[in-house]
């Protein structure tokens, strides 16, 4: 985008301006503030501007009030110093002057969005001259606004928000200055097993951490008590440490509570009893790994090391985020829980690189094709 001459061209732009709404108001902008260098460049080359958006899931076909972009149209507005206009009813065309921009309607309110239809594509495609791809956390889904369209425009490029996420990613995923190590904490192991096959080939050290931790905990023998596991992985999780297990780091303390109890305790990882639970890694644990990764020159976080929303468990993943900024390696961190976890801490000016990005972020880290950002990739080669 930043290479064309757009001045009078109608640029139809997909934004993720997908932000909490609660009680009519944007209740968080970040998405917007990301957004607001490509719209301002965009006026600054004088284009007539259509910015594309989701926000929540509404049935398909039907509009709700809970789910209008009216708020973001307000919140952007302000933002931009300019009028924002909302746009229901384009569906036969829309008027937008140089220099000014208008937001269509929650795109999710037309039937054949998610299903990536060739004729909402084609009907978006036909409101412009060229269609730019910003929203990079909507780009691992084909959709009509983040595939389709990108199929029929008259011409189709990369926004620079977009290119800038993937930019950072490549730099993890292609030739990354070694060693690697990769901070793998979070809920589930089953939801990131795709994303931790893939870095356990590629990286030098990879840290489980959180209920991931605690999977290969119980994979190996080790008692668990009632913390969060998912014995259903257990055979998969002791194949890759039998494989993999000279660069993995697993905690060999661990704090616990009993069940229904707030008392706090720090065990050794052979000694957590019955009716207690996990909640964090221990001390000795956070000093290993912060001193593994000392040596490292490119580091990438996804998922908390313990329950962090609760303070008394906050530690193992603060000393994480910590040892992370002040090994001086490029980093990069993403994850719902693990973003809000840096902003708490006050730490998220201090990495290379947060993606926001959630399911794009794993899906892109696993080596997946993201359909959104190979159409581009198809267009500029055609
Ligand atoms: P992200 O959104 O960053 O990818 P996940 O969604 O995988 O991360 O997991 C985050 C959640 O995992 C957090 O809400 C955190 O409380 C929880 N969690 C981490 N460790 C534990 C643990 N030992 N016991 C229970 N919950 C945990
Ligand atoms: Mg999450």
């Amino acid at each position: 985008m930043t290479d064309l001459d757009l001045a009078g061209k109608r640029v139809l732009v997909r934004e993720d301006l997908n932000c909490p709404i609660k009680n009519g108001q944007v209740a968080n902008d970040a998405r917007l503030r990301a957004a607001l260098p490509t719209l301002q460049e965009l006026l600054a080359k004088q284009a007539c501007i259509i910015v594309v958006s989701h926000l929540g899931r509404p049935k398909e076909g039907v509009f709700d009030e809970a789910f209008s972009l009216k708020p973001v149209a307000e919140r952007l507005g302000v933002l931009l110093g300019v009028e924002v206009p909302l746009v229901r009813d384009w569906q036969h065309g829309i008027q937008v002057d140089q220099g000014h921009l208008v937001l269509l309607e929650n795109i999710r309110f037309n039937p054949g969005e998610q299903s990536d239809d060739e004729n909402l594509g084609r009907t978006l495609a036909g409101l412009c001259d060229v269609f730019v791809m910003d929203a990079f956390a909507t780009a691992h889904r084909a959709q009509a606004s983040t595939h389709a369209v990108a199929r029929f425009a008259p011409m189709a490029c990369a926004g620079p928000l977009l290119v800038r996420e993937v930019e950072a990613l490549e730099r993890i995923v292609l030739a990354p200055q070694r060693p690697v190590a990769a901070v793998t904490g979070g809920a589930k192991l089953s939801s990131k097993l795709g994303l931790i096959e893939r870095l356990l080939e590629q990286v030098d050290l990879l840290i489980p951490g959180g209920g991931i931790a605690n999977t290969f905990l119980g994979a190996l023998g080790h008692p668990l008590g009632q913390s969060l596991t998912e014995p259903a992985f257990y055979d998969q999780a002791r194949a890759l440490h039998a494989r993999y297990g000279d660069r993995m780091l697993l905690p060999e303390d661990v704090v616990v509570t009993p069940v229904g109890d707030s008392a706090v305790t720090v065990r050794l990882i052979d000694e957590v009893h019955d009716d207690e639970r996990i909640m964090d890694i221990g001390f000795h644990s956070q000093t290993r790994f912060a001193a593994s990764l000392k040596g490292m020159r490119t580091i990438v976080w996804n998922g908390p090391m313990g329950a962090f929303e609760d303070e008394a468990f906050a530690t193992g993943t603060k000393a994480m985020a910590q040892a992370i900024v002040s090994s001086g390696a490029f980093s990069v961190v993403g994850g719902g829980e693990t973003i809000e976890a840096v902003e708490r801490f006050g730490l998220a000016e201090q990495f290379s690189y947060l993606s926001t990005a959630g399911g794009a972020f794993l899906e892109f880290l696993e080596g997946r094709t993201l359909p959104g950002v190979a159409v581009l990739e198809e267009r500029a080669a055609s």
